[in-house]
């Protein structure tokens, strides 16, 4: 089967301006920004959505929490706060099938859903 768009980023097939990497996650710029910064944040396992994460993967969402605010420091963006969000499914607006945790920051984030 063919691989995701988010797989191929993670295999350098299609480009991308990463912002953290290591052997398990990636981070890269939104290549459609809803904010002055709009970063993705990915496991490198191929999980389809939010819905897939199975038990073994526990450590890993932790994990991804954790590189979420070493890049709010490193960027500068954790004094003044941010968003995460996830999309899963229809509802949701999912449109990549392919687990990601978006970071908006960078000015006031305006209407909040909840
Ligand atoms: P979602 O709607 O939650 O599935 O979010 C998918 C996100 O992926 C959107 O914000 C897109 O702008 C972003 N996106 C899609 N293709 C790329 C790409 N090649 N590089 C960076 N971001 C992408
Ligand atoms: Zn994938």
């Amino acid at each position: 089967m063919e691989d995701c768009t988010f797989c191929k980023i993670i295999k350098g097939e299609i480009p991308s301006t990463k912002v953290y990497e290591d052997d398990e996650v990636l981070a890269f710029n939104d290549i459609n920004p809803a904010a002055p910064i709009h970063i993705l944040v990915i496991p490198k396992k191929h999980i389809k959505s939010l819905l897939e994460v199975d038990k073994e993967d526990e450590r890993l969402i932790g994990k991804i929490y954790r590189i979420i605010n070493q890049i709010a420091e490193e960027k500068k963006f954790d004094k003044n706060g941010f968003r995460v969000i996830v999309n899963c499914g229809k509802d949701g607006g999912q449109e990549v099938e392919h687990l990601h945790f978006h970071i908006l920051a960078g000015k006031p984030l305006g209407e909040k859903i909840i």
